[in-house]
C-alpha cells in the first residue's frame, strides 16, 4: 500500500458539502479567545459564553436590550458639535467630527431616548465610545440635560450608560462646563423625586466619572468593567506608590463601597425594572 493514498473514511468530502463560514458568523472572545456563534453570543446579550467577557456595545444595541421590542424615540437625534475654540490637533475639530460621523454612523458620542421598559416609560442617554473615545463636549452634556428635563417633564425614571473617555479636549473648558450643568439638572430630577440609575460600562473615566456617572440614586456597573478618574500611571506618580491588583474594576470599586451592586448584562433590564418598581411607582 502506497503512502501518499487517503485510507481514512470521510476525508474526501465531496465540494457541494464543503461549506465556508462567512465572515461575521462567529465571535471570537478578546478575552479567552473562545468562539461563539454570532446568533447565540447576540441572544447572550453580548456577553461570552464561555468566560462572561461583557463585549463593548454602542447605544443601539443597549436600546435593543432595554426597550421593550426594541422601540424608542430618539430625542434631539440631529444635535451637532460647533467649534467654539477653532480647535487643530492633528486636524481640525470639524474635519475630524466629520470623518468619524461618517465612520460611526453616529453624530455625537451619547444618544438619548424615551421608550417603554417593561411596560413603564423610561429616558435611557447612552454613550458611544466609537465617537472620539465617547468624549463629552457640549453636545454630550446638552443632550444629557435634555434627557433629563425629559424625565422631569415626564416623571418618568432617567437612567444613564456611560462609556467615556471622560473630557472632550477638543472643547477644552467647555466640556468641563457640561460637569456642572449635568450635575445641576441631576439635583432638579432628585429634588422632585425621580429616580436616576448610573449605569457605569467599560471603561468610564475622567469628567463623566467625576459627574454625573458617579451621581445615580443608584450607581451600578457592569462586570469587569474599567472605572476611574486619572488613569493608573498617573496616580502612581502622583501618590509614589504601587496600585492595589484590581484597581479602578467594577469589582474593586464594589468592595470599596463605590458602587452599589454589579449587573450581569442578561439580568440589566429585569433588575433595572424590579428596581425601578421597588423605588418608584
Ligand atoms: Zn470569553
Amino acid at each position: 500500500m502506497s503512502w501518499f493514498q487517503r485510507t481514512g473514511k470521510g476525508i474526501n468530502t465531496p465540494t457541494e458539502l464543503k461549506r465556508e463560514a462567512p465572515d461575521g458568523l462567529w465571535y471570537q472572545c478578546p478575552e479567552c479567545k473562545q468562539a461563539t456563534h454570532t446568533r447565540e453570543h447576540k441572544q447572550n446579550s453580548f456577553t461570552c459564553i464561555h468566560c462572561n467577557y461583557h463585549e463593548k456595545l454602542g447605544s443601539e444595541a443597549y436600546f435593543q436590550l432595554l426597550f421593550d421590542e426594541g422601540k424608542y424615540t430618539e430625542l434631539d437625534a440631529n444635535m451637532r458639535s460647533a467649534d467654539p475654540l477653532e480647535f487643530v490637533d492633528t486636524k481640525a475639530y470639524p474635519d475630524r467630527i466629520v470623518q468619524t460621523e461618517k465612520k460611526s454612523g453616529l453624530v455625537d458620542a451619547c444618544r438619548t431616548a424615551e421608550g417603554i421598559m417593561h411596560g413603564k416609560a423610561i429616558t435611557i442617554s447612552c454613550m458611544d465610545f466609537g465617537f472620539i473615545g465617547g468624549s463629552m463636549g457640549s453636545v454630550v452634556g446638552e443632550k444629557i440635560a435634555r434627557g433629563i428635563d425629559n424625565s422631569l417633564k415626564k416623571k418618568i425614571p432617567f437612567l444613564m450608560i456611560s462609556k467615556s473617555g471622560g473630557a472632550r479636549m477638543m472643547e477644552a473648558g467647555f466640556s468641563l462646563m457640561q460637569m456642572a450643568k449635568t450635575s445641576a439638572k441631576l439635583a432638579l430630577l432628585d429634588r422632585a423625586g425621580i429616580p436616576y440609575i448610573s449605569l457605569l460600562t467599560d471603561p468610564t473615566t475622567g469628567g463623566v466619572t467625576a459627574s454625573f456617572a458617579m451621581l445615580g440614586d443608584f450607581n451600578i456597573a457592569e462586570p469587569g468593567a474599567l472605572i476611574g478618574f486619572a488613569g493608573p500611571r498617573i496616580i502612581r506618580e502622583t501618590i509614589g506608590k504601587d496600585l492595589p491588583k484590581g484597581f479602578q474594576t467594577a469589582e474593586f470599586l464594589l468592595e470599596h463601597g463605590f458602587l452599589d451592586f454589579i449587573v450581569d448584562r442578561k439580568d440589566l433590564k429585569d433588575k433595572m425594572a424590579s428596581l425601578m418598581a421597588m423605588i418608584y411607582k
